[in-house]
């Protein structure tokens, strides 16, 4: 479904644009709880946050790829991730099996 999305987000990781300035972990969980980002758009430079599980974007934008390409490289879920109709990879103890 987000296959724009998913593409403008590996845009942003591959192209070097994405600034993990802060995260904040559980004791040795490998998921940040609290984060801040920069991702430098080709407009403008975007501020995204996770607070309170609530992630935010300075573009205001619901379902934008500045907070997907900090969701990936973050490990958290996102609708930019290949397997995200799977379980909760932030949960999984191992990495999902393979299936091509
Ligand atoms: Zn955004």
């Amino acid at each position: 479904m987000s296959t724009d999305v998913r593409a403008k987000a590996l845009g942003y990781l591959r192209d070097g644009r994405v600034t993990v300035s802060a995260a904040t972990f559980a004791g040795l969980a490998r998921v940040p709880y609290d984060v801040l980002a920069y991702v430098d758009g080709y407009r403008s430079t975007y501020i995204v946050r996770l607070v309170l599980d609530t992630w935010a974007c300075s573009c205001a934008t619901a379902g934008c790829p500045h907070v997907a390409a900090v969701q990936l490289v973050t490990g958290h879920p996102s609708v930019a991730r290949k397997d995200a109709e799977a379980k909760d990879s932030a949960v999984l103890a191992e990495p999902p099996a393979r299936t091509a």
